[in-house]
């Protein structure tokens, strides 16, 4: 495959029957899901859109969205991907910054957000699957395109946003099909495979890891616009899932789901299980393998390298917290602040380079020159490595809280916390006070356990030195957390910080 929409189209050649994609309600084989990227393909080109075009793509995961992406591929256009449960201003915000000669608001159950974009003069457009996909289309006036190479990026996709304004990562059909066949390859995929795409597509996790990485092994994906853990009980059970790739916070959903229930859920054909996006806690990742008598994989990545660096060993059992080793074709280094190797074993951060590595943020090229070095990605997380190759990430550079010059890393906090059998969730930020910092944790309960200050902070003294202790620890029903399902520390931060100004809106 050399580009994206050779996938579908190379199955529906070979297998035009075999099942592709399926939703609640529809099931489509890979001839069908071949015409229904041609009907969306005719309308985009009916919109004038082609090669080296932008083209937003507005919409939770369905078939729809699934039809577009490859459309856009196969006019040798950009696919922008937004997820629409942003809001309003979120979105606005990527679709000025993408200047896409197309917007796409693609129909699978709008809210308040895109029906407010919509209504800035979009016009609607109906393309095919029988009515299913239906699109709202707004075309823009046509520029030519002065970026260089700009034939070569297929996805344009915004990161997080976790350290600051989410940045537009140029991708290239090459490195995402890197990533997915790699992958692919590492899972042993073949047709026989069912996959859950319920991570967003609009992050590179669900477009990538999921999606493409069950297409290209010609398996089908079960496409669902959310998380409900009575629909993933169900895929499990009855819908012959044999992956499934969540982050954290689904995995716990399920244990605490099936524990109220009192149900023992038959695993079915599932073969393979993942958590990944954040650290994964020791204690969650132990009930996981306990209740499905499968490993559960870690990796790590990031949107800048399509995304995947690391991915644990497969089939392999582990009960620490690595990430496992560069998967093959990446290759890491570990690098002090001068970008020098450190010792073999020592921390510091951590660089990649392979297909995978962006093309760079788009319309931003102050960043582009600080993230890129040569063929080096600088992640800007701290990582070390032991003798075997495996990873152990430590926390992010922008993340470190410099307490009366100690460096403290909010992971290993919030490790500490998270250990605490009445802790459900934690984040840890810092929160400058008179030119030093201060640890400030954010804790969610699990309810019905009981737990105050006292507890915690005698928990934490057996754990961890005096200096990397919360100065207060803050009690929040849930933390906020953004639709890629990561904690907004942005939002805590500033919450710490207000909480300085104003003592008494502390909760
Ligand atoms: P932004 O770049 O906009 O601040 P972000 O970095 O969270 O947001 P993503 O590209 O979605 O956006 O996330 C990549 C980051 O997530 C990595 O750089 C790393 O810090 C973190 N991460 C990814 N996987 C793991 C993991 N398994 N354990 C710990 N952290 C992880
Ligand atoms: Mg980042």
């Amino acid at each position: 495959f050399l580009r994206i929409h050779d996938v579908p189209a190379w199955w529906a050649s070979r297998t035009p029957d075999a099942v592709a994609l399926l939703d609640a309600g529809k099931t489509l084989g890979y001839a069908q899901l071949q015409s229904a990227i041609d009907d969306a393909r005719a309308a985009l080109a009916g919109l004038g859109i082609a090669r080296g075009h932008r083209v937003l793509l507005v919409a939770e995961n369905s078939l729809g969205l699934v039809a577009f992406v490859f459309a856009a591929s196969s006019l040798g256009a950009s696919f922008v991907l937004v997820n629409a449960r942003l809001s309003a201003e979120e979105i606005d915000a990527i679709a000025a910054h993408a200047q896409a000669q197309a917007e796409i608001y693609i129909d699978a159950g709008f809210k308040e957000g895109v029906i407010h974009a919509l209504r800035r003069g979009a016009a609607s457009l109906d393309c095919g699957l029988a009515g299913q996909v239906r699109a709202n289309a707004r075309a823009h006036a046509f520029e030519p395109t002065s970026e260089a190479g700009m034939e070569d990026v297929g996805a344009l996709i915004y990161t997080s946003g976790t350290t600051g304004k989410p940045k537009g990562v140029m991708l290239t059909h090459t490195g995402l099909l890197f990533v997915a066949t790699t992958l692919a390859a590492y899972r042993k995929m073949s047709p026989a495979d069912r996959s859950y795409a319920v991570l967003p597509m609009s992050h590179t996790m669900g477009l990538t890891s999921v999606l493409l990485g069950t297409l290209v092994a010609g398996g089908s994906v079960l496409v669902s616009p959310r998380f409900e853990v009575e629909a993933l009980v169900e895929a499990i059970e009855t819908q012959g899932l044999s992956l499934f790739q969540g982050v954290q916070a689904m995995h716990s959903a399920l244990l605490a789901h099936l524990r109220r229930r009192g149900h023992t859920l038959s695993r079915g054909r599932l073969r393979y299980i993942y958590a990944g996006g954040s650290p994964l806690d020791p204690t969650l990742k132990a009930e996981v393998e306990a209740l499905f008598s499968l490993p559960l994989h870690n990796g790590y990545g990031m949107t800048e390298n399509s995304p995947t660096i690391c991915h644990s060993r497969f089939g392999e059992q582990r009960d620490d917290a690595s990430v496992g080793p560069p998967i093959p074709g990446v290759a890491i280094r570990i690098v002090d602040a001068e970008g020098k190797d450190v010792a073999a074993g020592e921390s510091g951060e951590l660089w990649a380079s392979g297909p995978g590595v962006m093309r760079g943020y788009f319309r931003d090229p102050d960043s582009t020159q600080a993230a890129l070095c040569g063929e080096w990605l600088r992640t800007g997380d701290i990582a070390r490595q032991d003798a075997e190759g495996n990873v152990f990430l430590v926390g992010r550079i922008k993340e470190i809280i410099i307490r009366s010059g100690f460096n403290v890393y909010p992971a290993e906090v919030e490790a500490a916390l998270n250990a605490h059998p009445a802790v459900a969730q934690s984040a840890v930020v810092g929160r400058e006070v008179e030119r030093n910092e201060e640890v400030i944790a954010f804790v969610q309960r699990r309810p019905g356990h009981p737990l105050d200050d006292a507890m915690l902070q005698a928990f934490l003294k057996e754990r961890i030195s005096p200096y990397k202790r919360p100065s207060h620890i803050v009690y929040l029903d849930a933390l906020p957390v953004m639709t890629s399902g990561k904690v907004q520390r942005a939002a805590l931060k500033a919450m710490a910080s207000t909480m300085l100004l104003h003592p008494e809106t502390v909760p």
